[in-house]
């Protein structure tokens, strides 16, 4: 399905599925759980799903003659690390603007996990004192206006590389990616579970999913805690991808599903239920899942095979996007394991 589009490989190539037998187990034994690991995709500053998203942006940014990639993100966004990474790799310098999405007090939140990381990676951080808010950001639209000013060339990329051009296209191939492993696995799986924020990992994929009528088997766990914006950002990507790889056929409302109860309190402030998701995962199978994004859709899937969501005999991926360097920044909610 993407075959006219030009690709920039930042990740290691296809990513691994296991069987998270343990966790299945634990929850009754009548679901089979299994984790596609985006987390473990590449080797750039600890890797993650931005890197997909930003194979098929990167062609765009070096044929446009730019120099500096500018994007945004919270404090402790993931995507704004991978930006970071990215720009070092192809020899690019980095404007990133961290504004204050999470109300977390954290005492070294500013200093340590991502933002840590970018800092090293020789990116220019720029602390901006604004609120959560997955749409075009004035700050950002100011930092690409000064960097044309002093000189230099700028790249846009938006907030976790949603609303760009091409933003959708990685997790239209994750899709057939997994289409591939299945054949090898000599089964499909019955859901696909995945976290959704900026909104164009899940647009990829029900576009990608969509290919074989399977779109509706993707269940995206909000994590904005502003559902209704994060829904209607997954369906804007999804309709604009499906045009521009050609699918024929049109995205239709219900094709999203976006699962909203697992989101609160607030973006980047996990729940005791996702707190708890967190220590079971680890704790069963050594996989670390963070407080902002991969704890609430683990959160989500314990909760649906609880409830008895997925039919017994599922077999229901779990993917898991990254997101562990943010750990770092709740060291007070995990002070006592
Ligand atoms: C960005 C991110 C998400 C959300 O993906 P979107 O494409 O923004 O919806 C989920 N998990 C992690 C770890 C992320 O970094």
């Amino acid at each position: 399905m993407l075959e006219k589009f030009e690709r920039y490989p930042l990740t290691f190539g296809p990513t691994p599925i296991e069987k998270l037998d343990r966790l299945g187990k634990h929850l009754g034994g009548k679901v089979e759980i299994y984790a596609k690991r985006e987390d473990c995709n590449s080797g750039l500053a600890l890797g993650g799903n931005k890197l997909r998203k930003l194979e098929y942006i990167i062609p765009d940014a070096i044929a446009s003659k730019s120099d500096t990639l500018v994007s945004i993100g919270g404090v402790q966004s993931n995507h704004t690390r991978m930006v970071a990474a990215v720009a070092a790799k192809i020899g690019m310098k980095c404007v990133l603007v961290q504004e204050s999405w999470v109300p977390h007090e954290d005492a070294l939140y500013d200093r340590i996990g991502n933002i840590l990381l970018s800092r090293i990676m020789g990116a220019e951080v720029r602390l901006v004192d604004e609120g959560f808010d997955i749409g075009i950001r004035r700050s950002w639209e100011q930092a690409f206006a000064e960097v044309k000013q002093r000189g230099d060339r700028p790249y846009a990329i938006p907030a976790g590389a949603s609303v760009h051009k091409y933003g959708g296209l990685g997790y239209v191939g994750f899709a057939e990616e997994v289409r591939a492993q299945e054949k090898r696995l000599g089964f499909a799986f019955n859901y696909v579970v995945v976290c959704t924020v900026t909104g164009s990992t899940h647009a990829g994929m029900v576009v990608g999913f969509a290919k074989d009528g399977r779109q509706r088997n993707v269940i995206g766990i909000d994590a904005s805690a502003t559902p209704n914006q994060t829904k209607a950002q997954v369906l804007q990507i999804a309709r604009h991808t499906a045009k521009l790889i050609d699918l024929g056929m049109e995205i239709a409302d219900d094709d999203v599903r976006l699962f909203e109860q697992y989101a609160y309190p607030c973006y980047g402030i996990p729940s005791d239920g996702t707190k708890d998701a967190i220590r079971l995962c680890a704790r069963l199978e050594g996989i670390i899942t963070d407080p902002v994004y991969e704890g609430k859709s683990m959160h989500a899937i314990i909760d649906l095979v609880q409830k008895g969501f997925f039919a017994e005999g599922s077999k229901v991926l779990y993917v898991h996007l990254g997101g562990a360097p943010a750990v770092n920044s709740y060291s007070n909610t995990f002070l006592n394991g």
